[in-house]
């Protein structure tokens, strides 16, 4: 399924009721706003931010004046696609760089969401706008995370600094910044872990959850470290990497890490599953922080900067 197709249809029959009306009214409007609403919630857009959105269409759509020509239904679309672009963050956020030293992008998320892959697809990004860059293994608890990443760096053809599973993610990544430096490296990019999907059969001995509104479990261990992490080097980027798929509790991921480590932006992932689209419409409303990239595929190519007003094109249809 086309990932806002569903929200696309029930968004089409909020204007279908408009037909034949000559002025969009407190009234008329009510019926279409309930479409909208619904629609929405479908797509996994978080509760407060429907709300929100849909209130400010409302007020918008009321207060707008009939332009001649311009049917009202047609209005409520413009209406909508506007407020949706500024949902999304209104303009599309690039990469941001350091002026001198190696730019550091800090990679955070969920294991399985595609950080890994991102990694790479980072890698390659950065080569076409022609900077140098070194991946860094800093999940040293999955070593099959460090051969990944190796055999990522060996395709697009960047180098991969790894202490094995041994060393601590802070020291490694600040040995990793110090010899970019010393290699005149423009940017690395930091593969952190992401040991939260608990699987009841193996609770590691420390793991100490903490309960989130929307009841994902956050591994308190893995934050702590990721903010050693961030310590150590001061990044320029930290990036949360968010699946797609994720749903409603997208947007309690988003505040999470947002509160715990302070992110400077998302990357969405997986945008050519069948995932309903609610999480690309919540990151940046609930977190002040813009999605920047979007991953659609599994190909170093697969990786595309995040344009809000394209993505509201797709959810219009
Ligand atoms: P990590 O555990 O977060 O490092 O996740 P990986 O990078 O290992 O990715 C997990 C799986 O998702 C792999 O099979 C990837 O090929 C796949 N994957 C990653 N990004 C995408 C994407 O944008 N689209 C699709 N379809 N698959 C992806």
């Amino acid at each position: 399924a086309e990932m806002f197709g569903q929200l696309t249809t029930g968004l089409e029959s909020a204007w279908n009721k408009l037909r034949g009306v000559d002025v969009l009214t407190k009234e008329n409007i009510s019926e279409p706003m309930r479409d909208i609403r619904r629609a929405l919630l479908e797509a996994d857009v978080s509760l407060p931010v429907v709300r929100r959105f849909v209130s400010s269409v409302s007020e918008k759509a009321l207060g707008a004046d009939t332009i001649r020509g311009v049917r009202p239904e047609q209005q409520l679309v413009k209406i909508v696609h506007d407020e949706l672009v500024q949902l999304m963050g209104g303009e599309v956020s690039d990469l941001v760089f350091t002026k001198s030293g190696p730019t550091v992008i800090l990679l955070a998320g969920l294991q399985g969401v595609g950080k890994t892959t991102v990694c790479a697809k980072l890698a390659f990004y950065l080569k076409k706008l022609g900077k140098s860059c070194m991946l860094v293994a800093a999940d040293v608890y999955r070593p099959a995370a460090i051969d990944q990443l190796t055999i990522l760096g060996k395709q697009v053809g960047v180098p991969v600094y790894s202490e094995g599973t041994e060393a601590k993610p802070p020291q490694i990544t600040k040995n990793a910044m110090e010899e970019a430096k010393s290699k005149n490296i423009d940017a690395i990019v930091v593969d952190t872990a992401g040991r939260l999907q608990v699987s009841l059969l193996c609770i590691p001995f420390n793991f100490q959850p903490k309960v989130t509104a929307h009841g994902i479990l956050i591994d308190k261990a893995m934050m702590d470290e990721l903010k050693e992490v961030k310590k150590a080097v001061n990044p320029t980027e930290v990036l949360l990497v968010v699946d797609a798929m994720t749903g409603q509790e997208a947007a309690a991921l988003v505040t999470t890490f947002n509160i715990e480590i302070g992110i400077t932006g998302a990357i969405l992932t997986k945008l050519d599953g069948d995932s309903r689209g609610g999480a690309a419409l919540s990151v940046k409303e609930v977190s002040g922080r813009p999605i920047k990239f979007v991953g659609r595929g599994e190909r170093l190519e697969d990786l595309e900067l995040f344009y809000p007003d394209r993505m509201a094109q797709r959810v219009l249809g």
